[in-house]
């Protein structure tokens, strides 16, 4: 089966999203080749018919290299007002990161929960996980244990998934979706108004998998 094709953000291949969220998500993986994080700053927006362009120069805060990704915002995904931090409404897998990269996303998010203080900030970045994993997900067929040959795009992608089989097969990910709090309660308890949800919240997210849950992640490596 031919491979995606891996988009850098050229001007005549604009790396395909669902979503600004999307966009976020690609700056945040694909760092400068110094391995720094590219910080973005500005943006400019060009229409054609349903297409929407995003023009978006970064900068890499480590080396200051500067250089302008563009996105193609494909207008079937567009919703008006999408729920906030949606990454891809659609059941079509991502065309901008590949099922290792969504993720390894996710397990930054579950990770950093830890560090987190705000109640806030950690239902966000629950939030987040819980899309990266769905978008993760999207990649394995009905029959698929782990990814399928065609949701890895690069040698990194194939080394990792080779070198920790169990942290990306299907029923880890799944195990892991299991353990979050569903989708529509943590939007709920990331509107400002619903406070006292949040802390109820809180509270069945601990009683569901423990205080130290995340610590799922860390029994591959050993
Ligand atoms: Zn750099």
């Amino acid at each position: 089966m031919p491979q995606p094709p891996r988009p850098d953000g050229a001007p005549d291949n604009p790396v395909p999203v669902h979503s600004v969220q999307e966009e976020y998500f690609y700056l945040m993986v694909r760092r400068c080749a110094c391995g720094g994080p590219w910080a973005p700053t500005g943006q400019t927006v060009e229409r054609s018919g349903d297409r929407i362009v995003h023009h978006v120069p970064v900068r890499c805060a480590a080396c200051g290299q500067e250089r302008v990704v563009r996105f193609a915002l494909e207008a079937p995904a567009r919703r008006d007002p999408a729920p906030v931090r949606e990454i891809n409404p659609t059941a079509e897998p991502s065309r901008a990161l590949d099922a290792a990269e969504w993720m390894d996303l996710a397990r930054f998010y579950l990770e950093r929960i830890e560090r987190l203080k705000e109640p806030t900030e950690r239902t966000q970045s629950l939030l987040d996980a819980r899309g990266c994993l769905g978008e993760a997900l999207k990649f394995y067929g009905p029959g698929d244990g782990g990814p399928p040959p065609e949701a890895l795009w690069s040698e990194q992608s194939r080394a990792k998934v080779a070198d920790r089989p169990d942290t990306y097969r299907r029923a880890t990910l799944e195990a892991m979706l299991a353990k979050v709090p569903p989708e529509e309660r943590l939007r709920q308890a990331d509107a400002p108004e619903e406070r006292e949800l949040r802390k109820a919240l809180q509270e069945t997210a601990r009683r569901r998998v423990g205080r130290r849950w995340w610590e799922f992640w860390k029994r591959g490596k050993n």
